[in-house]
């Protein structure tokens, strides 16, 4: 299984259709400063149904529409599609190729679809979920934040320890009832 293609349309500032077609292996992304290379990483969180505007890097789920600029009016829906290769059968569908699409409209929520089929996020989600791309299984690491792991005190890395063991929120919890 890999990704095969990813389109965006409306999506931050891909304005027109853009598409990627991506072979197995690894994809280097080159381009100059805000030229849009973490907007595509932005829009396969999204595809793949992330919920937060903050891990997509903006104030309210709507700042992933198009906003406009001088020369071109803003748009009224993004629209992100992910074709992944199925050929192995990772994915439990009964389809060598999978593409999931997610839509979304100014003022309204997220349309998704699974090859051209309307479906539920819960969907998106399972049918992600045991391949090891899933909502919890792909790893983003976001610009920066290697740069806060070489550059924490030993506390702040022992915390980046806890939480990827699990630590830390029963450390939290801890101090929050000592507190009391
Ligand atoms: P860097 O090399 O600095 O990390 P980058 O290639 O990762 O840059 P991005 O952060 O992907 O750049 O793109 C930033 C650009 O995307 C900015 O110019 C910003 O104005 C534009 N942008 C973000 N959201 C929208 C939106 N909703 N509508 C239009 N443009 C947007
Ligand atoms: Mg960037």
């Amino acid at each position: 299984m890999y990704l095969k293609s990813l389109t965006l349309r409306g999506f931050k500032s891909f304005a027109s259709a853009t598409t990627l077609n991506l072979e197995p292996g690894i994809t280097c992304v080159v381009g100059p400063n805000g030229s849009g290379k973490s907007n595509v990483v932005d829009a396969l969180s999204w595809v793949m149904g992330e919920q937060g505007a903050k891990s997509l890097r903006g104030g309210k789920m709507e700042d992933v529409i198009f906003a406009g600029t001088s020369g071109r009016p803003p748009l009224g829906r993004a629209e992100v599609s992910l074709t992944i290769d199925n050929t192995d059968g990772a994915l439990p569908i009964e389809y060598s190729e999978v593409t999931i699409s997610r839509t979304m409209f100014r003022g309204g929520g997220s349309e998704y679809t699974i090859n051209g089929t309307a479906c539920r996020l819960l969907d998106v989600q399972e049918l992600l979920s045991d391949s090891g791309i899933g909502r919890e299984m792909h790893v983003i690491v976001g610009q920066g934040q290697l740069d806060a792991v070489l550059r924490a005190t030993p506390e702040e890395r022992r915390g980046f320890i806890e939480e990827a063991a699990g630590v830390l929120k029963h450390r939290k919890r801890k101090e929050k009832a000592l507190r009391k």
